[in-house]
């Protein structure tokens, strides 16, 4: 049977990949004031500062390499395709680990790390970094508009009719690794559920919205999302 499913990702996939989240209590990303590097008005501030942190976090992601969990969803991607299906992976992450692992058309909803846009005109152009501060941008002219494509405090995540429009016509919608807490993703089972879809949550301890799935699997992603895969695939 042509199985339609939904898979958002968040940090917890990336995890096991040493890619820590923005959040996650004594990352190393906690050392930073987000309200300085990852809003509109601190990039207005101290875009120096703004670029200098997204250039650690571009070269920590340089170094980093798919897991399992990474792996076992490109495969479910090529399976489902195979039998008419399809699977829509939909990720919070701004690491570009799925396409690494092989997966295709991923949709970040929060913008990409290793893209850059200019604040001016929104042009976007794949950069693995280090952003050039001084550089005009290509498109409109601007200088020194050079910022991360990746969504701040403040703005609005990108491409949600897509979202809600692949939601609407899937049979499953799967959260794996994700807080339960950052809006709008956290509302998507909510929407799920309301559109009378199956739900399933895969994480290594219950979410904060855990008791609105009506399947959970717990445990590390990179040994839990595999097996979830070869069941689903069987
Ligand atoms: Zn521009």
């Amino acid at each position: 049977m042509a199985l339609n499913v939904f898979v958002l990702t968040g940090a917890g996939v990336s995890a096991e990949s040493g890619l820590g989240a923005f959040r996650d209590e004594g990352g190393v990303w906690t050392q930073y004031d987000l309200s300085e590097v990852a809003t509109p008005e601190g990039f207005a501030r101290d875009p120096a500062k703004v670029r200098a942190f997204y250039d650690a976090r571009r070269a920590n992601l340089a170094g980093a390499a798919p897991n399992p969990a990474h792996f076992a969803l490109a495969r479910l991607q090529a399976g489902l395709a195979a039998r008419g299906g399809r699977l829509f992976l939909c990720t919070q992450n701004v690491d570009d680990l799925h396409e690494k692992a092989g997966s295709t058309n991923v949709v970040h909803m929060h913008g990409e790390l290793a893209v850059t846009r200019c604040h001016a005109c929104e042009a976007t152009r794949p950069d693995p970094g280090p952003l050039d501060a001084g550089a005009a941008c290509a498109a409109c002219g601007a200088g020194g508009m050079a910022r991360p494509h990746v969504v701040w405090f403040g703005e609005v995540p990108l491409f949600m009719d897509e979202i809600f429009d692949a939601l609407e016509d899937s049979d499953l919608f799967v959260a794996i690794g994700t807080s339960g807490s950052v809006y709008p993703a956290a509302g998507f089972v909510t929407e799920a559920r309301r559109m009378r879809i199956r739900t399933c949550e895969i994480n290594l301890a219950p979410s904060d919205n855990a008791r609105a799935f009506d399947e959970r699997l717990y445990g590390p992603a990179g040994e839990v999302v595999p097996a979830w895969v070869e069941g689903l695939l069987a």
